[in-house]
């Protein structure tokens, strides 16, 4: 699954429509809602942030926590940080995969942290912590980001100094001495836990991060781990791909079967371009075996 690094790794893609910016943006208000309210609400409001999460990252099926973070992480990736409404697709994109990063702790979920509303958690913004500010660090790391995933999705397409750069960036924002934990006694302690209470003698959650890309970097890197301790496939652990298209360059989410495009038009678009006979016998053989369905 892992493809050669594009020719010019800074292409980014088309921005989206009015329209399905306009959708986003309503999306994004909704999540915010949501989000609120599960601070407030029980359990089961979990799971539809989660629903709210996927439909604003453009994956409405998908159900998986970390696959999640991992589409959130393509869209701040992907998204043209230097127009408008890149900017706000990919910081919504930012705001989903750090949430769900900082809130990873099954125990520290009743106490939703927002990095949305509440910027006093990273050691990065204590100067000015501001919207404004984050938005704009958010833009500053973006390419270092970019090329981080690039030695990701295909650690033998990069050269050693690209190699070496994602590495320390990596290391940098997310190894262990970049967060820090806090904990607190449970004040209703249940071991039945019927409702009346926790089954829970204390709540631990992180409670400062080195930079806003820590929660993110110290995900990416637990995963690493993961797939070098055999816990987890590559797949599973970075399902992350290059499209193969040189012109195209985006980040994608790649499903459980080998994929090396961020879309069926990409998929069409290189195969016309690379080798035009060889794309048109597999169209032929593509309708033919779709006729032979019916
Ligand atoms: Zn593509």
């Amino acid at each position: 699954m892992r493809t050669k690094l594009p020719s010019n790794p800074t292409s980014v893609p088309e921005p989206l429509t009015p329209e399905e910016s306009d959708e986003r943006n309503r999306l994004a208000e909704k999540l915010d809602r949501q989000i609120r309210e599960l601070t407030q609400t029980s359990k089961q409001s979990f799971q539809s942030v989660i629903r709210a999460f996927a439909n604003c990252l453009g994956a409405p099926d998908e159900q998986d926590k970390n696959r999640l973070i991992w589409h959130g992480i393509v869209g701040y990736a992907n998204a043209d940080l230097g127009s408008a409404r890149g900017i706000e697709e990919g910081i919504i994109a930012f705001d989903i995969f750090t949430s769900l990063c900082m809130n990873r702790l099954p125990n520290s979920f009743l106490e939703w942290k927002n990095p949305r509303e509440d910027l006093s958690p990273f050691e990065d913004m204590e100067s000015a912590p501001t919207r404004v500010a984050y938005t704009r660090k958010a833009r500053t790391l973006q390419k270092q980001f970019r090329t981080m995933l690039f030695w990701l999705a295909d650690p033998n397409g990069c050269s050693d100094l690209l190699r070496r750069q994602a590495l320390r960036f990596l290391m940098e924002h997310g190894q262990k001495d970049a967060l820090r934990f806090d904990a607190s006694p449970n004040h209703e302690f249940s071991e039945t836990d019927d409702g009346a209470g926790y089954p829970f003698f204390y709540w631990k959650g992180p409670v400062y991060y080195r930079t806003i890309l820590t929660p993110v970097a110290s995900f990416i890197l637990e995963r690493i781990d993961k797939y070098q301790e055999d816990e987890l496939s590559l797949t599973k652990a970075i399902p992350l791909i290059v499209c193969k298209r040189a012109k195209c360059g985006k980040f994608a989410v790649s499903k459980k079967i080998r994929k090396d495009f961020c879309s069926d038009s990409c998929r069409t678009l290189h195969y016309q371009k690379s080798d035009p006979a060889r794309h048109a016998k597999n169209m032929r053989e593509h309708r033919a075996r779709k006729w032979n369905f019916f």
